[in-house]
């Protein structure tokens, strides 16, 4: 213990320089590596924290002006370099600030098997860097895909598929591209190239990275702020998953994604599913704010949304946002028109023929009435639903 407060009181030796787009946990692990400590030890002797509590928590996403400043006081960089490298300075630019301890939809949690597995990576852009560096886009959640290297990020080691986990990685060398389980490089991992025909895909990463970087989108002719927009994909990217059923002709790589939802009910299990299908749905989410509104209101109208579904049960909705669905999709008359006992047996059927769950609610969306306010339609459903 007496060790540790002695070295505490100095500043770091050997300081990297942290890169533009570089993440805190990247660069500190760096730093840590160049004095000769895994990032556990290096935290406890000089920054006076308890070093393995640190480095169990996202370092990248956690709001510490504390942290921050010892950090500028003992590399001698700046607050604000140090701020830039937290996941923290994209706050108000990529998702709202709440001061919530955990990241929101537009962030990667360090794990979250419904969209990734680790921390994610590309091996081309480790293997190029001079000093191999993990970058901060690649925990945002519409960058599924290298922009530069035409390849799907990676989730995991190619080897022992441990997860990535740069705080865990052990010293070997001053590089922090090792598997923390296995020690296998990790730059060594084979990526999937992105044939042409997925290039939409690219555009789409490009056109959201641009729109953070700019600090706003242009939407059929106005400057929309960028935060709305990434509010607006994960409420888009929800509408957008509709599996099979999705009807969006007109969507570059339409039959890409029908075939995976396909895949997707064979193997439950595939691997790197979650990011091949995220990759697919920030494309379509691209696809939605071009041509505006034409699109969208295709889009609206081909699967029969009304209005309810783009607003009910959405939070962080911007009131652009809430102005401009007010003005594309009608409102649902609550009332409503004559349902026939034989237009709810076929809606039923229809649904069944695509394996859809047959409810009250999904009823009621595919006839495009609501669901418990349509007294008639309520009825009926309770009527039939055992028939058909
Ligand atoms: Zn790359
Ligand atoms: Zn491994």
């Amino acid at each position: 213990m007496r060790h540790k407060g002695w070295v505490a009181g100095y500043d770091f030796l050997i300081i990297p320089q942290p890169q533009p787009d570089e993440l805190l946990s990247s660069w500190l692990t760096r730093t840590a590596f160049t004095h000769g400590y895994p990032l556990t030890t290096f935290i406890s002797m000089f920054l006076k924290h308890d070093g393995s509590a640190l480095s169990r928590i996202d370092i990248d996403f956690k709001e510490d002006p504390i942290l921050f400043e010892i950090l500028a006081k003992k590399s001698r960089f700046s607050i604000e370099q140090i701020t830039h490298m937290s996941l923290r300075s994209e706050e108000g630019h990529l998702f709202e600030s709440d001061h919530g301890l955990y990241p929101p939809k537009q962030i990667r949690k360090l794990k979250d098997k419904r969209t990734h597995y680790g921390l994610m990576f590309c091996p081309k852009c480790l293997g190029e860097d001079t000093h191999p560096y993990y970058r901060k886009q690649w925990r945002y959640h519409f960058h599924n895909a290298c922009t530069k290297h035409k390849v799907f990020l990676i989730d995991r080691c190619g080897s022992c598929q441990e997860r990535v986990r740069i705080t865990k990685m052990k010293k070997v060398s001053d590089s922090i591209t090792l598997c923390s389980k296995c020690g296998r490089d990790l730059r060594l991992t084979s990526a999937r190239r992105i044939p042409d025909s997925l290039a939409y895909g690219i555009e789409a990463i490009e056109w959201f990275e641009k729109g953070l970087i700019d600090g706003y989108f242009t939407i059929g002719g106005v400057q929309i702020r960028s935060l709305f927009i990434f509010q607006v994909h994960t409420i888009f990217s929800a509408l957008l998953d509709r599996g099979e059923p999705l009807c969006l002709a007109a969507f570059p790589m339409i039959d890409h994604y029908i075939a995976l939802c396909k895949k997707e009910e064979l193997y439950h299990s595939k691997k790197a599913t979650p990011i091949y299908k995220n990759f697919y749905l920030n494309a379509m989410v691209y696809y939605l704010l071009q041509n505006f509104p034409f699109h969208l209101k295709r889009f609206a109208v081909d699967n029969h949304l009304t209005h309810r579904d783009f607003i009910h049960g959405f939070q962080n909705k911007p009131f652009w946002y809430q102005c401009m669905i007010d003005e594309l999709v009608p409102m649902q008359n609550k009332i409503g028109r004559e349902i026939s006992e034989s237009e709810v047996i076929g809606a039923i059927k229809y649904l069944k023929s695509i394996s859809e769950k047959v409810t009250q609610e999904s009823v009621a969306g595919t006839i495009g009435c609501h669901f418990t306010i349509h007294k008639q339609y309520a009825n009926i459903y309770k009527k039939v639903r055992n028939l058909s």
